[in-house]
């Protein structure tokens, strides 16, 4: 009855373990949907790799997106809280520093001067990562900024846990852009290790950099040390070990003309109509029409009859190894594909494969098995 993520438990935790390994220090982030799996379940799973005999720094941190997210993870892992979305003095940000024994494993992401000021006001014990802005734009201290804020740290004994950079996905290499805001960092004077009670400024937060460019920035600089921060390439990277099925719940042959579904659209052929589990809700959409769009391509399915050509849009639903065609938009929970007859007709109860995005998927259930 249901979308189900089935996970090759095995196939999976081998992955996570060799992704773990081959990035030490690494920060499991786990945010959103949790990337399909749920929040907690992820979790669960940061702290097995944390118990892993993997190599010290290892998932001692895992990153949460937001504030509002740290209630599904904090019970479930023990290590540090990493938010992604910069602290800000208002909100559940504020709100998260009131209770003591989360506040001493929170490490807040600090991307404006004032911000800073404010949090280490409020909690002169806060952990923090200052952010640099890069090519991204979202957030961040520039390099001036970078500056001023070390001279506000100077001899406060502040929890500077690093800093943090978040990259674009990868275009190109990253190395150049690192490199110039590395620069920066050691511009600016920042507390080292030591005295802070913090991992320091030459702990460095990465994201989206390739195993090659994380190796040669270390090479580059090795008085630093580099935390990458991983979510879709660990939980996600091994797609051989998921499986998304959907149930098919009923099956309708309809003759051409005969009317169906919210709309009243008619059968432009004979064939059945089914309805599986799966719709709207779960995250489930249109897609993209089948077949070529080039004017020959169309003109091909034209004259071959195609129903895409009748304005029936592809569906991420697949039958016998082919991608079937929605009859109508997907409704809320359900949806209604239509199978052109001479295919073979699935049964009442049977498993439909589905592609889906996992990271705007709610699965009704994930079965590790
Ligand atoms: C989401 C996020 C990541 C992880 O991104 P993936 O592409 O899922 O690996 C890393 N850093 C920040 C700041 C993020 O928001």
């Amino acid at each position: 009855m249901s979308l189900t993520l089935t996970v090759d438990g095995e196939r999976w935790r081998s992955h996570l373990r060799a992704t773990a390994e081959a990035h030490p220090g690494l920060v499991p982030v786990c945010k959103g949907n949790g990337y399909g799996f749920t929040l907690g379940r992820l979790a669960r799973r940061t702290q097995w790799l944390l118990d892993q005999d993997l190599a010290p720094t290892t998932a001692d941190t895992i990153a949460v997106g937001t504030y509002a997210e740290l209630s599904h993870v904090s019970s479930r892992y023990d290590g540090s809280l990493l938010v992604l979305t910069p602290w800000r003095p208002f909100g559940p940000a504020v709100d998260a520093l009131a209770d003591d024994r989360l506040a001493r494993r929170l490490v807040h992401t600090v991307s404006r001067l004032e911000d800073l000021g404010d949090l280490l006001a409020r909690r002169p014990d806060a952990r923090f990562v200052l952010e640099r802005s890069t090519s991204m734009q979202r957030h961040g201290l520039t390099a001036r900024e970078l500056w001023t804020a070390a001279e506000h740290l100077q001899g406060r004994g502040a929890r500077l846990e690093g800093v943090a950079l978040h990259l674009p996905l990868g275009q190109g290499t990253h190395v150049t852009e690192v490199d110039r805001l590395l620069n920066d960092v050691v511009g600016a004077g920042l507390p080292e290790t030591g005295p802070t009670g913090g991992q320091g400024a030459h702990t460095i937060w990465v994201s989206h950099l390739t195993e090659e460019e994380l190796a040669t920035l270390r090479h580059r600089w090795p008085d630093f040390t580099f935390r990458p921060r991983i979510g879709t390439g660990l939980w996600l990277g091994d797609r051989g070990a998921l499986r998304v099925t959907s149930t098919v719940l009923d099956v309708h042959p309809v003759e051409r003309g005969d009317a169906f579904g919210y709309r009243g659209r008619t059968a432009p052929k004979s064939g059945h109509l089914l309805v599986v589990s799966g719709g709207t809700a779960h995250g489930i959409g249109l897609e993209a029409p089948s077949g070529d769009l080039g004017l020959k391509g169309r003109a091909g399915t034209l004259a071959r009859g195609g129903l895409d050509a009748l304005g029936f849009v592809r569906s991420p639903f697949s039958l016998d190894g082919k991608q079937r065609l929605f009859a109508e938009p997907p409704h809320m929970q359900a949806s209604m594909l239509f199978v052109p007859s001479g295919s073979r007709v699935p049964v009442v109860g049977e498993q439909l494969d589905v592609r889906v995005r996992y990271t705007i998927t709610a699965f009704d259930r994930v079965d590790v098995v």
